[in-house]
């Protein structure tokens, strides 16, 4: 996939101000990028055009453009399962380009995450910590994200260590 990505960029968007790429230069750095190894605990930020926060590359001479999550998705995962799925970011940061933190979703699973998201930013590791005593002394999950204010699946996943899992 990284040999047809040409690196220019598009020059006169204002959001590529975060730092304009000599051409070839977008290329070669997303070449090497996913040869490394990825940390799944770091964002990697592209370093260069954006748009909407995305980080953006031309992938071929009529200058199309594609959003470079998609195309480190791409890379990850193959083709996307249907056109509407979304490469989809676990951190959350649209200007992330680990692959290991992208994944395709489709659009409903995109927001219930993103929901999810809300829900986790929302809590404080002192909440997380009185979770997961009340879960251990019995009490319903519903009764516990009502108090709250979450999700249900948003105490599951505190549960079951899916989020929060860091923290012991
Ligand atoms: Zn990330």
């Amino acid at each position: 996939m990284s040999d047809e990505i040409d690196g220019q960029l598009e020059l006169f968007n204002p959001e590529t101000l975060r730092r304009r790429a000599r051409k070839g230069e977008a290329r070669a750095w997303l070449a090497a990028h996913l040869r490394r190894e990825h940390d799944p605990d770091r964002c990697i930020d592209w370093p260069f055009g954006t748009s909407r926060g995305y980080g953006q590359i031309v992938i071929d001479e009529d200058g199309t453009r594609e959003y470079v999550h998609r195309a480190v998705c791409r890379w990850a995962h193959g083709e996307p399962p249907t056109e509407r799925h979304q490469a989809a970011h676990a951190c959350h940061r649209p200007i992330c380009v680990n692959p290991l933190h992208v994944r395709w979703r489709t659009p409903a699973e995109n927001t219930a995450e993103n929901v999810e998201h809300c829900d986790a930013v929302k809590l404080t590791t002192t909440d997380v910590v009185r979770i997961r005593a009340a879960l251990e002394a019995g009490e319903l999950q519903a009764v516990i994200a009502e108090r709250y204010g979450i999700s249900q699946p948003t105490v599951s996943n505190i549960a079951t260590g899916e989020t929060w899992g860091w923290l012991r």
